[in-house]
């Protein structure tokens, strides 16, 4: 039997009448945008990530542009972020106009080297976008410290890592603001794109309530204060994410005890496993192994019937796009190095034991090389 990456279908079986009595109570409800599913998502995922606002919108992505655009950032600014992420990072900073910098990462973390942010700081950046990769929380207080020195904002790009834990805080209530995704493979997902904005700045979150509704006033639909987006999270998704909220810590607590069997099942071998570093919970959105023979591992795999993937296989200051911001090989080389060893190995909370121990045991044959 075929071994997948994830089964997002063995999930929605273990929860399909809820789910179904969730979605038939949106539809016989009549109100599809914009009402009281979404009005108690937002606050139940604040109040799990312990801050006052939560704001849903139409994706992760957008997350991170309205809340970009509603702190003022745009042409002549930087934002600081890491180059070992998914593209929708820097791209929602290009988005508004403005210019990322990447900075180097831990390779052992895989997340944003915070020594290395005060010197890329210049009088044109305002913020910096640190990503909790793969569900492990960045260096928080190490960016927090910088961001104050300097007055910048400080965004968390938390769309991998919803109920991920730093020093005992929830993600999401570590910066100014932080952005979620419920794409349906990210940790808490919807079946269709969603995504919401959290922060404790009440003048902020106004802001983004504006903005997701064309930049409209509260006052009147007809009165607009800003040049806005029609991006919002519905109904429908919210009432399943409502559902799915309610599993999340133990599916977060399912994920974290299978990379453990992963961590000691694979223990000998000259592959490194996800570091987790000791002050943090990490919720394993992906679980990412190193080795030097990541091409020849995953073809190995896939002939087992054995899925796997590679994120990131490209650092994003070596994407084309980002060509005219003048990094070239080498500029980023930790960076760099870890896009070409990493791996992820099938993990999701319904995993079966079984198969978890078929794939380590495949991973053991490929280093014995049989
Ligand atoms: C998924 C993801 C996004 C974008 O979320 P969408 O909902 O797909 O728009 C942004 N940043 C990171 C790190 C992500 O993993």
């Amino acid at each position: 039997m075929n071994i997948p990456l994830m089964d997002l279908k063995a999930q929605y079986r273990s929860i399909r009448d809820e789910v179904l009595k969730a979605v038939e109570g949106v539809l016989e409800g009549g109100r599809y945008i914009l009402g009281p599913e979404v009005k108690a998502l937002e606050e139940e995922v604040a109040a799990l990530c312990g801050v006052d606002h939560g704001v849903g919108v139409a994706n992760g992505t957008d997350a991170l542009v309205l809340v970009l655009d509603a702190l003022g950032i745009g042409p002549g600014d930087e934002v600081i972020t890491t180059p070992f992420t998914f593209f929708a990072t820097a791209e929602s900073i290009s988005r508004v106009g403005a210019t990322p910098v990447f900075v180097d990462i831990d390779p052992g973390t895989f997340n944003l080297d915070a020594s290395e942010l005060r010197r890329r700081i210049t009088p044109r950046t305002k913020a910096i976008l640190p990503v909790h990769i793969f569900g492990q929380p960045a260096d928080m207080d190490e960016v927090m410290e910088v961001a104050k020195e300097s007055g910048l904002w400080v965004i968390e790009d938390a769309c991998q890592a919803i109920g991920a834990e730093y020093r005992g805080r929830k993600v999401g209530s570590l910066g100014h603001a932080a952005c979620f995704s419920f794409f349906p493979t990210k940790n808490l997902g919807g079946y269709g794109d969603g995504g919401m904005i959290v922060t404790d700045d009440e003048s902020l979150a106004r802001k983004l309530r504006s903005l997701r509704v064309h930049g409209r006033t509260p006052e009147s639909k007809y009165i607009n204060a800003a040049i806005g987006y029609n991006s919002r999270l519905d109904e429908l998704q919210a009432a399943v994410l409502r559902v799915k909220l309610r599993r999340l810590e133990q599916w977060n607590g399912d994920r974290r005890r299978k990379a453990r069997l992963y961590d000691e099942l694979l223990r000998d071998l000259p592959v490194q496993t996800p570091v987790e570093a000791a002050d943090r919970s990490h919720i394993y959105h992906l679980y990412i192994i190193q080795t030097e023979k990541r091409d020849e591992l995953v073809e190995h795999l896939k002939r087992h019937g054995i899925a796997s993937g590679v994120y990131y296989p490209i650092p994003l200051h070596l994407q084309q796009v980002y060509r005219s911001l003048g990094y070239r090989e080498g500029s980023l080389p930790r960076a760099e190095q870890v896009a070409k060893r990493t791996l992820a190995l099938p993990l999701y909370p319904e995993i079966p034991e079984e198969s978890i121990r078929r794939v380590a045991e495949t991973v053991h044959r490929f280093f014995e090389g049989s």
